[in-house]
């Protein structure tokens, strides 16, 4: 650690969430790398702490006026937060702005193609045109050059976690009851009592366009009479009912609501390009903008820098400059004009590094979220240049890290534990790697741990073929992928693993269950208690005990707190910022009613009950009846997730949590075809572990299990391997080997097979 700049940054007994009185002094001018098992406390001490209190302190130092109108940070529990410097947080979350956002807008290089465009095209003979699509002879007529058009948020209009008969139809005009409602489960296309989530892709597709078998007919009884509805999917319908008609012939209530259930997306006249046919007709060296906005960044690179034009030269070398940094983290089989919103979140975290190194701050505190997330190993470099160019331009760098390689950079390593939640809070080690390795901490001890390749792989027994998939970067491929084994697929970032598998695959096989880490229970109010479905039986055990009825103890219900209606919090909407949110002061974020809690189960509120982990939960539970509440909460425990309380949001889980939590509810099912994708983002080579065994039983209880994955200790460990590549993009979309792991050790060109050798050694 000779790099120390100055005292760094001093954090005394830190509190938040389960971090136990944790003291630290974060090196300054450093990367250091905060490791541990998932659940541990590291996010709680760099997100929670350090960057909420920097963002604190800078807007303490604006005048009142302007301090007013900015979202409002609490302080974070700690006795003290001292030597801070201003904070950048690099996460995985999307990259906001909506479906305006793209690859090209939020790396303003889109801007300098339009302008590209405006200084050096050569319009399309006898027009002249305007390339601002604020300038009406620019201008998309179909969009007004908004470039975008609204549509139905499906992201918000169901709750997955419930059938249409408990509300799944989120939208207040298709509440349950109502005449658009009984449309849907009088057509008999649908299990009412299903909820979404577990849904068939083929009746996804019934539910949002209608049925494949033809036209549907529903009576319906109103006061004319009878009458006979053409079932129409729930798309179709809004669409036709309240988007393509005059808005203002609606009422007020109705905009509001269709306002906040609809997102816009890209035009489908100009495909998002704003502009009108003579625009886009224009050409510079033969090329039109939708032209450079549709290739992939490395050869727009190539095309950009044959431009000479006095005027255009400049521009499009600004523009290269730009694209180089997104082709060396490896994101060069992108394009401009590809939405945000689809990037997996490791994609998006790199963009926002290279929005960073564009930038010429020095003294900053960088702050990222495991940013080898995504990558294949071999490219895990290119990340690792970046982080060390940030550094030595004068920045601090905190870094979560699980990976080998990134850990390996760190000047600096604090390593919290020993365990995960209440078992967890504490810095085990602080130092340098060397010294983590010789420590004895878990992490240390397996930071030297090799494990060996799988030999006794599984026998199949049969295999489900996906083919002619020709989506995306995909040009006609099949592959057949075996049943009852463990199956990774590898391969580069890019090279069309995820496109083959989470989009083909399971469009070929709707009984493809897809476990992503994604968000789950659509509504704030979902815990792991609502989400194992045991909230019944618990408000029925506290009923019962008190002689009232089990509506009280529901915050959706009878029981919520008068004051914040059963949210626990009350938002603020600001003018100019953020919503600010804060705890109800009358229930103190318990939700319940005063009532509610003047009741108990054996001494305990229903707020105490939600308070328990699952694994105390389970000590608790004992009684007779109990026993689907205990086995449900024992399926918790056993995905590694005992540590969670029973009514913490699931909005405050991480990725791998989220992605364990769905695996719990799988468990005990046979002959289920599951598909994950990087299921071991955010998690510990110790919670790789309990991953890997969980796999393993899923597979031994005979179902088909398939992880996309670029942990080599997953992939040793598969029975099966499909790697694809040879690159990403254009010069991927191809299967370069299907075998068992030893067999892809002997290959020759494959970047997996190379990696694999190199982590046995
Ligand atoms: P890590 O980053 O090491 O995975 P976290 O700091 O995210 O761990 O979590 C530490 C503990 O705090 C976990 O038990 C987690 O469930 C809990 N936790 C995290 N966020 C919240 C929150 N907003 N409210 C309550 N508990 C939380
Ligand atoms: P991997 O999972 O191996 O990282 P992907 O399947 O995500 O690769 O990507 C394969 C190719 O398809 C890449 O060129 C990628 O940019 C492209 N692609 C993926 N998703 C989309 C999308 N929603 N729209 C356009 N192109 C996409
Ligand atoms: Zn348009
Ligand atoms: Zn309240």
């Amino acid at each position: 650690m000779t790099r120390h700049s100055d005292s760094g940054i001093v954090i005394t007994r830190a509190r938040e969430h389960n971090l136990k009185d944790v003291c630290l002094t974060i090196p300054k001018g450093v990367i250091t790398v905060f490791t541990g098992v998932s659940g541990s406390g590291k996010s709680s001490v760099v997100f929670d702490t350090v960057a909420v209190e920097s963002q604190r302190q800078l807007n303490e130092t604006f005048p009142t006026f302007v301090r007013n109108r900015l979202p409002k940070y609490e302080k974070p529990e700690a006795d003290g937060i001292r030597h801070l410097s201003p904070a950048i947080v690099v996460d995985q979350r999307p990259l906001g702005g909506g479906s305006r956002s793209t690859v090209g807008t939020v790396t303003d290089i889109a801007s300098l193609i339009r302008l590209l465009f405006s200084r050096a095209g050569e319009p399309s003979a006898g027009m002249s045109t305007a390339y601002s699509f604020n300038d009406p002879s620019g201008a998309c007529p179909a969009c007004q050059g908004l470039g975008r058009t609204v549509q139905l948020d499906l992201e918000c209009f169901f709750d997955r976690s419930k059938s249409l008969n408990d509300g799944a139809l989120l939208f207040p005009l298709f509440n349950v009851g109502g005449v658009q409602w009984t449309l849907f489960t009088r057509s008999g296309l649908f299990d009412n009592d299903k909820p979404l989530r577990s849904y068939t892709k083929r009746e996804w597709r019934t539910l949002l366009h209608g049925g494949a078998d033809g036209e549907v007919k529903i009576e319906l009884a109103t006061r004319m009479g009878t009458q006979n509805v053409t079932y129409e999917g729930i798309v179709d319908r809004f669409n036709r009912l309240y988007l393509n008609r005059d808005l203002s012939t609606l009422s007020k209530r109705t905009r509001d609501a269709v306002e906040r259930f609809t997102t816009d997306a890209p035009c489908p006249a100009c495909h998002g390009a704003r502009l009108n046919q003579a625009a886009l007709a224009t050409r510079i060296n033969g090329l039109g903008i939708a032209d450079h906005m549709a290739m992939e960044v490395t050869d727009l690179i190539g095309v950009l820098e044959k431009i000479d034009h006095p005027l255009g030269t400049p521009i499009a070398q600004a523009a290269v400059e730009g694209l180089r940094r997104i082709d060396d983290i490896g994101l060069g089989y992108l394009h401009l004009g590809r939405e945000t919103g689809s990037l997996s979140g490791g994609e998006g975290q790199r963009l926002k590094i290279v929005r960073n190194l564009g930038s010429s701050l020095t003294g900053m505190t960088y702050i990222f979220d495991e940013p080898s997330t995504g990558l294949h190993p071999r490219d895990v470099h290119r990340v690792g240049r970046l982080l060390t160019q940030l550094r030595d331009q004068g920045n601090t760098l905190l870094i979560v890290e699980h990976d080998r390689d990134v850990i390996a950079l760190a000047d600096h390593v604090v390593d919290m534990g020993p365990g995960a939640g209440v078992h967890g809070g504490r810095v085990v080690f602080e130092g340098s790697v060397a010294g983590l390795r010789g420590s004895g901490t878990l992490t240390g001890r397996h930071l030297g741990r090799t494990l060996p390749l799988k030999t006794e792989v599984r026998t199949p027994t049969g295999h489900v073929a996906v083919t002619g998939a020709s989506l995306h970067n995909l040009r006609d491929v099949s592959v057949d992928v075996p049943t009852g084994v463990l199956t990774a697929v590898t391969g580069v970032a890019g090279s069309g693993k995820s496109t083959l598998m989470s989009e083909v695959f399971t469009a070929q096989h709707p009984e493809a269950v897809f476990v992503d880490q994604g968000a789950i229970g659509a509504n704030s109010r979902s815990t792991p208690a609502t989400w194992l479905g045991i909230m019944d039986t618990v408000r029925k055990l506290f009923a019962d005990a008190n002689g009232v009825p089990a509506g009280l103890f529901s915050f959706n219900s009878t029981g919520a707190c008068p004051a914040c209606g059963g949210k626990g919090s009350l938002t603020a909407d600001m003018a100019f910022a953020d919503p600010v949110t804060t705890v109800c002061e009358t229930c103190a974020g318990s939700r319940y009613s005063a009532e509610a809690l003047s009741y108990r189960l054996r001494g305990r509120t229903v707020t105490d009950v939600l308070a328990l982990t699952a694994e105390e939960a389970c000590a608790f539970f004992t009684g007779r009846g109990e026993r689907g509440v205990r086995s449900a909460l024992g399926t918790l425990v056993e995905v590694g997730l005992g540590y969670l309380t029973l009514g913490q949001p699931l909005s405050t889980l991480s990725g791998g949590e989220r992605q364990r939590l769905k695996l719990a509810g799988h468990l005990g099912g046979r002959g289920g075809l599951y598909v994950l994708d990087e299921p071991t983002t955010g998690l510990h080579m110790a919670d790789v572990e309990i991953l890997q065994r969980l796999l393993d039983r899923l597979v031994d209880d005979g179902n088909t299990v398939i992880v996309i994955e670029h942990n080599l200790d997953i992939v040793k460990q598969a029975d099966w391997v499909i790697d694809m590549g040879p690159e990403g993009g254009r010069h991927g979309g191809q299967v370069l080997f299907t075998g068992t792991p030893a067999r892809l050790l002997k290959h020759r060109t494959s970047h997996t097979a190379r990696a694999l050798r190199q982590g046995l050694d």
